[in-house]
């Protein structure tokens, strides 16, 4: 091949031809196979607060495997009635709102302070930022991933938005099984995730910014209704000033929406999460939140609703991964959609064709 470095002017250098590179490094290197457990040997284990098994369990609540499943559920299910008691809480805010930073300052304060286990889950089906890997958030939040009693899972990478939160709602389970009293489920403050984590948390933390200037805006305005405290991060150095400014903004904001059903108005608080200020407070709130509503109802209200949630949102998840894997409905599929795309059929008979096929006429 003709490389411009080989020109008779560049008569220093040669550029040798590349080697094909073999298939494998060392072909007599085989996997090692990692040791199958039954499913009484993971609940027993997870139960004592085995890290590796809670580990190895959430994999294979990750999988999409049949078999993997059908362990999961397994597990899912007998870790059910040890599970329940822990606070809950979502976190969420825009890309470099300081989430990771805030996460391992809160999570510092919260396991050296005040003696918790904390689990760190996360939703993002994007899930672009990490590509899944677990030393993406290692790195993310540097103090707490060397902390014995912090268990950071990173968000499962695969499937729909309705698949990871699954998913992460049966990670918490788990956790809790395992006696982890505090679960973060941290989203990015951009779409729909926000929803689903909201459905399985029971204290919504949303981190601002100052001076963004969107404080009202659309999105954030669905985001800031879920929101049970709002906390302007980065209150440091010349910032502190505008971070209570926007304090006082998203305060009266918040006046505008309507009472919650919780009563509980949400709180407004400024800090630092890189300079570790104002910490302390964050959890002093959120700890008066769960008082509050443990004791007018609405902590067992919320949990009871969410459980509902669930089942309803699992019937539709599998209703839909099973029609869509299934292989006729997936080589039908690609026939009716170019029919609908010909104007050949209308997409309403093409829908109802498709659903006959799938339920041979059970329905
Ligand atoms: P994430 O994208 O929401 O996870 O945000 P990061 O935690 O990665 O933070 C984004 C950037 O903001 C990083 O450069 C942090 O060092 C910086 N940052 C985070 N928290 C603070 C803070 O409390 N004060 C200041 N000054 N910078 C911060």
């Amino acid at each position: 091949m003709h490389h411009p470095e080989n020109d008779p002017q560049y008569a220093g250098l040669a550029v040798n031809k590349g080697i094909v590179q073999p298939p494998s490094i060392n072909p007599y290197l085989k996997k090692k196979q990692r040791k199958a457990y039954t499913p009484s040997e993971y609940i027993e284990n997870i139960l004592k607060g085995n890290i590796t098994l809670l580990s190895q369990a959430v994999t294979l609540i990750e999988s999409s495997k049949y078999e993997h499943q059908q362990i999961a559920q397994e597990i899912i299910e007998k870790c059910l009635p040890y599970s329940g008691n822990s606070q809950r809480i979502g976190i969420t805010g825009v890309p470099g709102a300081g989430k990771s930073t805030s996460i391992d300052a809160f999570g510092m304060h919260l396991i050296h302070d005040k003696n918790r286990k904390l689990a760190v889950l996360a939703i993002d089906p994007s899930s672009e930022r990490t590509k899944g890997s677990i030393l993406g958030d290692k790195t993310r939040m540097e103090e707490l991933s060397r902390e014995p009693n912090a268990f950071i899972r990173p968000s499962p990478s695969a499937g729909s938005l309705g698949g990871v939160a699954r998913k992460t709602r049966e990670t918490i389970i788990l956790c809790e099984a395992a006696g982890f009293d505090t679960i973060f489920v941290e989203t990015v403050g951009v779409g729909q995730s926000e929803t689903a984590v909201h459905s399985m948390v029971d204290f919504f933390l949303l981190i601002q910014l100052a001076g963004t200037g969107d404080e009202l805006q659309g999105i954030k305005r669905g985001i800031m209704e879920m929101a049970d405290g709002i906390i302007v991060n980065k209150a440091d150095g010349s910032n502190v000033d505008k971070a209570k400014l926007a304090a006082t903004q998203f305060k009266n904001a918040l006046h505008l929406f309507p009472m919650p059903d919780s009563e509980w108005l949400p709180k407004v608080l400024t800090y630092s999460g890189y300079y570790k200020i104002g910490i302390p407070e964050i959890w002093q709130m959120v700890d008066e939140y769960f008082s509050f509503v443990k004791a007018n109802g609405y902590f067992d209200f919320k949990r009871n609703n969410q459980a509902k949630y669930w089942m309803y949102e699992s019937i539709n998840e599998q209703l839909k991964s099973n029609f869509y894997q299934n292989e006729n409905i997936e080589k039908a599929l690609k026939i009716k959609e170019q029919q609908v795309l010909n104007s050949e059929i209308s997409s309403f008979v093409a829908a109802k064709q498709m659903l006959d096929l799938y339920f041979g006429g059970t329905r």
